[in-house]
């Protein structure tokens, strides 16, 4: 930047941005002058951390104090989770008339997705090229098609890919049009319970431990988070994590200098940047619910991929190859998958299943087989109340599982989710108890494809 940015400019733009009250509330203090150009401000002199529960060690084992948690919210519909599946289930939710609050552990919306870099959406389409992902998820495509450089091969059957940033703006500004009630950096820890049912969720953030109280919740978590603190039944399995990276200068790139020199590693596939790849990675099959595998997955592929890219730029011609980024969130493709009401399997994929309660229809890779439905039982659990599962936990058996949880059957599943839930607020229901005709006359207000 050219010039730096006075205090009133930042005020402008976070006043813009509807974030002010909170900024400008320091606006009137001390302000303390600093030689450096930089703001800062005395907030509590002498501060002792309010509101602590310390655990403390009983006979040697670590125990947690009992204690009261404050109320940091109170919304028709939670959702827990800001990837593909929780942002959709929150702008369905709202637009069908709920308040509803969106909480996401990082400070970005997308989750795999952009987080992730995962930047291909395949998934979209069935046999003819098809497609069958409608509704919000469609409609995110569309409004990327009018952003300059933000997607690439939108056509049906020609698999469209999308750049991280201009994703992640798109989500903001949807959200936002919403006026969703948001909270990022907070990180979901355990139901709160009444009886069987969720009636809201406890959430850590540098703000402390605190709670967020809701008629239904959407555990878009991804890893079954919620579902799972709630005591609902599940399976835990494995699966390869590895770790997406995107690459630069592919455009200087000359291989007619490399000669016989041995070929670089694989360069990824293209995104709507010129010149930038985006390279998926398979990696090991193992358990990502392990925090020390989590750390051990971290940084064994950090190292792999700063060391192939240095490899790459040694050979001839490829010299001015260079890693532009690796994806901030690790690679981490199913770990819970809720035991629902009802389980998607092949079987019924192949026989072309219809069902009366259907709320989504999933599509395949490269529209290699017919479309498939979704049936809402898919999304409940068999004995917890008032939680519905969505995106990439949804319950699936196995074989079911690289299927679901494509980023366009997460869009799908999340928006029928959504749906649901404000549903469920609406008429003062469980979602066990909801008129499944009405989630699915909202899912066709709002364009989904019910088949
Ligand atoms: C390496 C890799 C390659 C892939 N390739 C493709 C591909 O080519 N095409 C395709 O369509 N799909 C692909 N997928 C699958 C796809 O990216 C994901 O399955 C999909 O994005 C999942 O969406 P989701 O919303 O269900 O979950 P996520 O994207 O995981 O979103 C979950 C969100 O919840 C947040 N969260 C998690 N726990 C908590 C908590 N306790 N409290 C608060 N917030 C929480 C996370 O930060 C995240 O934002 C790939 C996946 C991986 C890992």
């Amino acid at each position: 930047m050219s010039h730096s940015m006075s205090r009133r400019d930042w005020l402008r733009i976070l006043g813009s941005s509807g974030l002010a009250a909170g900024v400008g509330s320091l606006a009137g203090r001390n302000a303390g002058a600093q030689e450096s150009g930089f703001q800062s401000s005395i907030i509590a002199s002498n501060k002792i951390q309010e509101n602590r529960a310390n655990p403390t060690i009983v006979d040697g084992r670590v125990i947690q104090p009992q204690r009261e948690l404050p109320v940091l919210h109170s919304t028709d519909v939670l959702v827990i989770g800001g990837g593909s599946a929780g942002v959709c289930a929150a702008i369905a939710a709202k637009r069908a008339g709920a308040d509803v609050c969106l909480v996401e552990r990082y400070g970005h919306f997308g989750g795999l997705w952009t987080g992730g870099l995962v930047l291909i959406i395949l998934g979209h389409i069935v046999t003819g090229n098809k497609q069958v992902c409608q509704g919000i998820g469609e409609e995110m495509m569309r409004r990327l098609d009018k952003m300059d450089g933000a997607i690439m091969n939108r056509r049906p059957g020609s698999n469209p890919t999308v750049d991280a940033e201009a994703t992640k703006y798109l989500m903001v500004e949807m959200v936002e049009e919403a006026k969703i009630d948001v909270f990022l950096h907070c990180w979901g820890v355990d139901a709160i319970m009444d009886g069987n049912a969720v009636r809201g969720a406890v959430f850590e953030s540098k703000s402390g431990r605190q709670a967020i109280l809701a008629k239904v919740v959407v555990d878009a978590s991804g890893d079954g988070d919620l579902f799972a603190a709630a005591g609902a039944e599940f399976e835990h399995r494995s699966h390869n994590i590895g770790l997406v990276s995107r690459i630069a200068n592919l455009d200087r790139v000359d291989p007619a200098k490399a000669g016989d020199a041995p070929k670089p590693r694989p360069l990824g596939s293209v995104t709507p940047v010129r010149g930038v790849n985006w390279i998926n990675m398979r990696g090991p099959e193992v358990d990502g619910l392990d925090v020390a595998t989590l750390t051990r997955m971290e940084l064994n592929h950090r190292k792999f991929i700063w060391q192939s890219t240095q490899r790459t730029r040694q050979t001839p011609g490829y010299e001015q190859v260079y890693l532009t980024e690796t994806a901030p969130q690790l690679g981490v493709r199913i770990t819970r998958v809720l035991h629902g009401l009802h389980t998607l399997t092949r079987d019924d994929l192949r026989a072309g299943k219809r069902f009366p309660d259907v709320v989504g229809v999933g599509g395949s890779e490269n529209g290699q087989h017919d479309e498939w439905q979704i049936p809402y039982g898919a999304l409940l659990p068999r004995k917890v109340d008032n939680v519905l599962a969505s995106g990439r936990c949804i319950s699936a058996e196995m074989r079911m599982a690289d299927l679901v949880r494509l980023i366009p059957n997460c869009f799908v599943t999340g928006h029928a989710a959504g749906a649901a839930a404000a549903v469920c607020a609406a008429d003062g229901c469980t979602p066990r108890e909801v008129e499944v005709a009405k989630v699915q006359k909202v899912l066709k207000e709002q364009e989904a494809y019910l088949g």
